[in-house]
């Protein structure tokens, strides 16, 4: 089968030659340097669909560190790369190609630009070099057990006692909380009628007393999400970022910032390589059947969503460095990255399905690889879940079309 996603789809800007060869020189040069730096066994992991956890994202994170490319977004005042959104989107492509994890978003996109837009010189000064060099491993304290689409009727509380916050609630689905040291929260520091209004943000060590972390089993077997609990927990009032009661403009500038994911489209022409390659090890071992037609005719359709996307998230870029509004682009991306990923999980487990003994573990208690594609298609059922649902997205799209 082949496609023309080997290729890359950069819509290069208009400002002539020069400029161009500027983006081709600096995708040579990231191209170079993340295939001869990842080590080999990180690759393996990832090529195999394997769960990346902390210490196999800090390895690879401490190695752009040492190049100064740990932070692709940040400015070069704090560390960062100061890369435009084109070379960011260049540099993933490349992670994607070869098979190196994704940056771990957390800390360098979510929690850090918030602290270096409405922190205090002494947060910048203490957090963000501590995100860059991986001593820091954020997780984000949002979703609560009755408030996930609706973020703003948060409840966890925080009440001011002298010097510190005192912190009581709940949140739950807390990805990587189990991993990290360090968690964002969002709390309730008074009730007012509008309920965006008296939400906070604050930061918060993982080891302060009365924090409980509890494991969510999940479908998939892999442990990623959690329910952490407050009960008393006194946090520093110097741990509040912006004012107090504020807290919500901090989480939109989060959201509206991390709106493009340009690592989600660049992993899915990875994943569906690896797919394509599966069926195409299915075809050779079991000759055509109408199965692999299908699944054949499948992948092309796959290939063509992918390939849209690309175009759409590298229009996007186009628009927000003219500073032009994005409108619902960032939603349709979040939903067409999420169907195609499950919809890629859903073909390779079709294949592994007719082409082996179904056999899930090895005999020392490791997946095997069908049980590696059937906890990848288990997982990426979440996808349209996590990070906005499918139905509130689509929410977003008909609003901006329809002016609902
Ligand atoms: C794998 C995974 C990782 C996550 N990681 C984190 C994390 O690290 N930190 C964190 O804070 N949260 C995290 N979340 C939580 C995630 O953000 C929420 O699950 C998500 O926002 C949906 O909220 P909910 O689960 O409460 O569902 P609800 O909001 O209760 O939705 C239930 C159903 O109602 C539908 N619905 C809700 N509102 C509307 C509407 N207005 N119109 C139409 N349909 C609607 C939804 O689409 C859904 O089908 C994670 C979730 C998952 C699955």
């Amino acid at each position: 089968m082949s496609t023309q996603l080997n290729e890359h789809y950069l819509s290069l800007p208009s400002g002539g030659n020069a400029e161009q060869g500027k983006y081709l020189e600096f995708q040579r040069e990231v191209r170079q340097f993340v295939e001869q730096n990842c080590p080999e066994d990180i690759r393996e992991k990832v090529r195999n669909g394997e769960k990346v956890t902390r210490s196999v994202y800090s390895r690879w994170q401490k190695i752009l560190y040492k190049r100064g490319w740990a932070a692709p977004g940040w400015p070069q005042e704090h560390g960062g790369a100061g890369w435009d959104l084109r070379q960011r989107m260049i540099f993933e492509e490349a992670v994607a190609d070869f098979d190196c994890p994704p940056l771990y978003h957390h800390g360098l996109g979510h929690i850090g630009p918030v602290i270096m837009h409405f922190g205090t010189p002494a947060q910048k000064e203490k957090y963000l070099p501590r995100i860059l060099d991986t001593s820091d491993w954020w997780c984000q304290g949002y979703s609560e057990p009755n408030s996930g689409s609706d973020l703003a009727s948060l409840q966890t509380h925080a009440q001011r006692d002298g010097a510190h916050y005192v912190v009581n609630g709940q949140k739950i689905w807390t990805s990587h909380g189990h991993e990290a040291n360090v968690i964002y929260l969002l709390v309730r520091t008074s009730r007012e009628p509008k309920k965006q209004e008296g939400i906070s943000l604050l930061l918060v060590d993982m080891d302060t007393p009365g924090i409980t972390v509890k494991p969510i089993e999940t479908v998939d077997g892999w442990h990623h999400v959690n329910e952490v609990f407050f009960d008393d927990v006194q946090v520093p009032a110097e741990r509040l970022v912006g004012e107090e009661g504020k807290g919500w403009q901090c989480a939109k500038y989060l959201l509206e910032r991390e709106r493009l994911p340009p690592a989600s489209v660049a992993q899915l022409v990875r994943q569906w390589r690896r797919v394509s390659h599966l069926l195409w090890q299915g075809q050779q071992e079991n000759g055509n059947s109408h199965d692999y037609a299908a699944l054949n005719q499948q992948m092309f359709i796959l290939a063509a969503q992918i390939k849209g996307a690309r175009e759409m998230l590298a229009g996007a870029i186009d628009d927000m460095m003219q500073k032009k509004p994005l409108g619902a682009k960032p939603s349709a991306l979040k939903l067409r990255c999420s169907l195609v990923a499950q919809a890629l999980t859903e073909v390779a487990l079709r294949v592994v399905g007719t082409t082996s003994s179904q056999q899930f573990m090895t005999a020392e208690g490791g997946p095997t690889e069908t049980g590696l594609w059937l906890q990848n298609y288990l997982f990426t059922r979440s996808k349209t879940i996590a990070g906005g649902t499918t139905e509130v997205q689509r929410n977003v799209v008909a609003r901006e079309l329809l002016g609902a």
